[in-house]
């Protein structure tokens, strides 16, 4: 590929920058590791502050991604290695065996349908199942499955071949292999997002513990029509659907035992689950702990102030010290001491939501140091040069937009991805 980008990660940013240089004219390779681009932005149901359909403004961009002519993705790939330096660098990719032809897979389903065995959904947050070939999600693009070697019964017990026998296309190719794609590009662009913390070493919030504590993943999955429950908000002891709930913020974000930093979105995803909870059933009281209210964003004070005029919201000045299970009901009470009169009390809920930090990919070291880029001290990009050059990494020619630069919502990963592939541009033109 002449005059070409790579760009890495395929979440909202990744999409948006190759959009961006590939209408300038330029060349964009694309790769996601996962089997489907989109990121997290396509397990939310609702986006803040507007409540629009997640999945209703990131599919067109998928789609224009999926079909640009001069967009050439790769997913279910990782870079390797990359060499050279600004105007020149060399990539390694490893495009990871589907055991499925693209080329002759038509999309029909009939392999999914057809297949008996199931593992936890990465895409529902473990809150639902998926089959051991499978696309992530309806609107995944490419519409190709991949088989999951490791739940494959094929692949562990050498039996089964269900998949194979009802797929007319002859796409099943189980003996298809990984192969290595050599790209060369004058510029790269870092966007490999962000993962979830675990709050399971928090013991005090009882993840893990207590069924009725989830994370706001696994609530945005539940609360999604097209997620495991079809949207109704039926908590996991015992499926009631529940009308009294209450979100905890800065799980795993502004805590000397984790992460010191603020994660940005928690109090506005918070809120917004809040509301949608209120929408799907009117009346549900939610109540939500935080240490102080972080609404930066136009028109988010004023969303806030909806949430509680409007949707049955309460706002509570404290961190939780302590969730207990009450085990007659199920339920999880919480115990906090409120900073506003400085009491100790009590509240039982239906459903406890721990609104979970925002953390550095897990594999971002790695990723790091093939790229010979370094990373901040919590793990994110290092931005050399945050005020005037605020996509730049530490490495010329190497741009980083979207979460894995620092925890931020998806208008300004958006921003950035467009800066990033303004910067990417001016290298592509010749500039420095
Ligand atoms: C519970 C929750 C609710 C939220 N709700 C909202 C909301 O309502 N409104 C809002 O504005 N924001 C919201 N956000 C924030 C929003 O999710 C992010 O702003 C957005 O997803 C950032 O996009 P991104 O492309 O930077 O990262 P991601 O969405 O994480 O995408 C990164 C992509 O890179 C891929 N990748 C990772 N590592 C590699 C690798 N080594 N090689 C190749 N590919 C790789 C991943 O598979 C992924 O596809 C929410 C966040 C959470 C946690």
């Amino acid at each position: 590929m002449n005059n070409s980008v790579l760009i890495i990660g395929g979440g909202i940013a990744g999409i948006q920058a190759a959009i961006d240089s590939a209408n300038m004219g330029f060349q964009v390779c694309l790769v996601e590791k996962s089997p489907s681009i989109g990121g997290r932005m396509a397990q939310l149901d609702k986006t803040f502050p507007t409540n629009d359909c997640a999945m209703c403004i990131l599919a067109p961009k998928m789609i224009e991604a999926g079909q640009h002519a001069n967009i050439k993705l790769l997913t279910y790939s990782e870079v390797l290695s990359v060499e050279g330096e600004v105007g020149k660098f060399k990539a390694k990719i490893k495009k990871k065996a589907r055991s499925v032809d693209e080329e002759k897979c038509t999309g029909c389903g009939i392999c999914i349908e057809k297949c008996p065995w199931k593992a936890d959904s990465e895409f529902d947050a473990g809150m639902g199942k998926r089959k051991a070939i499978y696309v992530p999600f309806p609107q995944a693009i490419p519409n190709v499955p991949v088989i999951d070697r490791e739940h494959c019964a094929y692949f562990l017990k050498g039996k089964c071949r269900a998949c194979e026998r009802f797929c007319e296309a002859g796409a099943i190719n189980y003996d298809q292999e990984d192969e290595i794609i050599e790209v060369e590009a004058k510029a790269i662009i870092l966007a490999t997002g962000f993962d979830l913390y675990d709050p399971t070493p928090l013991r005090e919030y009882g993840y893990g513990r207590i069924q009725n504590v989830i994370t706001a993943m696994e609530y945005e999955r539940l609360s999604s029509a097209s997620g495991p429950t079809a949207g109704e908000l039926k908590r996991p002891s015992d499926g009631k659907i529940v009308s009294d709930i209450a979100f905890i913020q800065c799980v795993g974000s502004r805590d000397v035992r984790s992460n010191r930093y603020c994660s940005s979105v928690c109090c506005m995803y918070g809120t917004k689950e809040a509301i949608l909870a209120y929408e799907h059933r009117p009346g549900t009281k939610s109540t939500i702990f935080y240490i102080d209210l972080r609404a930066v964003g136009k028109r988010f004070q004023e969303y806030i102030q909806r949430a509680e005029d409007e949707y049955n919201i309460t706002y509570i000045r404290g961190r939780p010290g302590n969730i207990e299970l009450n085990r007659r009901n199920q339920n999880p009470t919480i115990w906090y001491e409120d900073t506003t009169t400085g009491e100790t009390k009590s509240l039982e809920v239906e459903l406890a939501i721990l609104c979970q930090a925002l953390i550095p990919p897990r594999d971002i070291q790695k990723t790091a140091s093939i790229l010979s880029i370094e990373l901040d001290e919590y793990g994110f990009v290092k931005t050399p040069d945050g005020l005037s050059h605020p996509v730049d990494t530490t490495r010329a020619g190497i741009l980083a937009c979207g979460c894995v630069h620092s925890p931020k919502d998806i208008p300004d990963s958006v921003v950035q991805a467009s800066a990033a592939a303004a910067r990417a541009a001016e290298i592509l033109s010749g500039g420095t």
